[in-house]
């Protein structure tokens, strides 16, 4: 029986360094302990929040229920042929100890996607993407526990539906199933993806046919180390909010008005604006309330430096909101989950 602790700090275990407590916690090491701690929840009434690396979580307020931190542990190839292996992954490992394992045994494609905070269970929550890359590319399927019926199921990527920072367990199976092991396929040969034009720059002394994997990895550690503030000294999730997408007709009328308007394109209806930019734009970089900030070399980014509570982080996004949509008539929407 895995070890439920009452009234528990989660300080610790969200990368905001919110300050809240947890009626239970409970630390499990296997499926056997999940199944233990989903029948405590369901014997004492509790609501649940299952936690990886807490790095993509605001906390409104302490949490009245069963915090479930997933810590389960393994690595699997589990088929294998000239090209590619299948590499299965239980959903507490760490993400970025994958990619390095990965990248350390000759199996490519998730070099763009290094040093992403977090567990391997919450990657495919909001189909983690970075620098031209997003999980769904290499991913092949998951196991997952319904929380209800106690049943192991199966999902491809179709029955994923993965988008933009985007998934149906963030819709219609929302807080329904717990994520127990990632299957990914990787590639055993090198095919780099430089499409991102920060990366191609940072690579551009090497000619494009010799850049390795390992060399892409390297690059993405280093833009990202140079842009965004590291959680364990500036505690903060990441982008805040996704850039917002919208039809190419309001996108039109936007950039008359805002000929310096940052976007890329999505397909021949919509187009994805930098929500850094508008915020930028709208004065916020750099800028903050009690104690919580806009990071000041990308405004996508909060940060809570004084360690303040949750609500003063929602506080500063709702402002930021308000603003964005005065300005340019467009809804930010907010990338983190929030709870309780
Ligand atoms: C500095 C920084 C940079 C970041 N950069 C990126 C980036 O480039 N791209 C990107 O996509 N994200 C980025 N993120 C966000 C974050 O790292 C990812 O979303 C990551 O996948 C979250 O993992 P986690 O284990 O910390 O999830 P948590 O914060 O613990 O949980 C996030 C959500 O997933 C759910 N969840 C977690 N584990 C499971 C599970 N096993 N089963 C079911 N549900 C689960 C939780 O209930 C919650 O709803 C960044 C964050 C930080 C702090």
């Amino acid at each position: 029986m895995p070890l439920f602790l009452p009234h528990f700090n989660i300080q610790k275990f969200n990368t905001l360094a919110v300050p809240a407590v947890a009626d239970y916690f409970v630390s499990v090491q296997n499926d056997e302990e999940l199944r233990e701690a989903l029948a405590f929840a369901k014997t004492e009434k509790l609501p649940l929040l299952i936690l990886g690396g807490g790095s993509n979580i605001v906390l409104r307020a302490d949490f009245p229920g069963l915090v479930i931190h997933v810590k389960t542990r393994g690595l699997d190839i589990v088929a294998e042929n000239d090209e590619h292996v299948w590499l299965k992954v239980e959903a507490g490992e760490n993400w970025h100890q994958l990619v390095e394992y990965t990248l350390d045994n000759g199996y490519y494609g998730l070099e763009n996607l290094s040093l992403i905070p977090g567990s391997v269970g919450a990657a495919p929550i909001q189909n983690i993407g970075a620098y031209g890359v997003e999980l769904k590319d290499v991913f092949a399927e998951l196991a997952a526990l319904n929380i209800q019926s106690g049943l192991m199921v199966t999902f491809t990527k179709e029955s994923c539906q993965f988008g933009y920072r985007e998934s149906i367990f963030k819709q219609a199976l929302k807080d329904q199933y717990v994520i127990t092991s990632v299957t990914l396929k990787l590639n055993k040969t090198p095919a780099v993806s430089l499409q991102y034009p920060a990366l191609r720059t940072a690579l551009a002394n090497i000619p494009p046919r010799e850049i390795s994997p390992g060399q892409v990895s390297a690059a993405v550690i280093a833009i990202r180390q140079s842009k965004l503030p590291d959680p364990q000294t500036i505690p903060n999730v990441g982008s805040f909010f996704k850039n917002p997408v919208i039809p190419k007709g309001q996108f039109e009328v936007l950039r008359m008005q805002f000929p310096q308007l940052v976007s890329y394109p999505v397909d021949n209806l919509y187009i994805k604006l930098a929500a850094g930019w508008l915020i930028d734009q709208a004065g916020w970089r750099g800028r903050g309330i009690d104690g919580v900030r806009v990071h000041q070399d990308q405004a996508l980014v909060l940060t809570n430096p004084d360690k303040r509570e949750g609500k003063v982080i929602l506080q500063l996004a709702d402002r930021i909101i308000a603003s964005v949509q005065e300005m340019f008539g467009v809804t930010l929407e907010m990338e983190p989950r929030v709870y309780p």
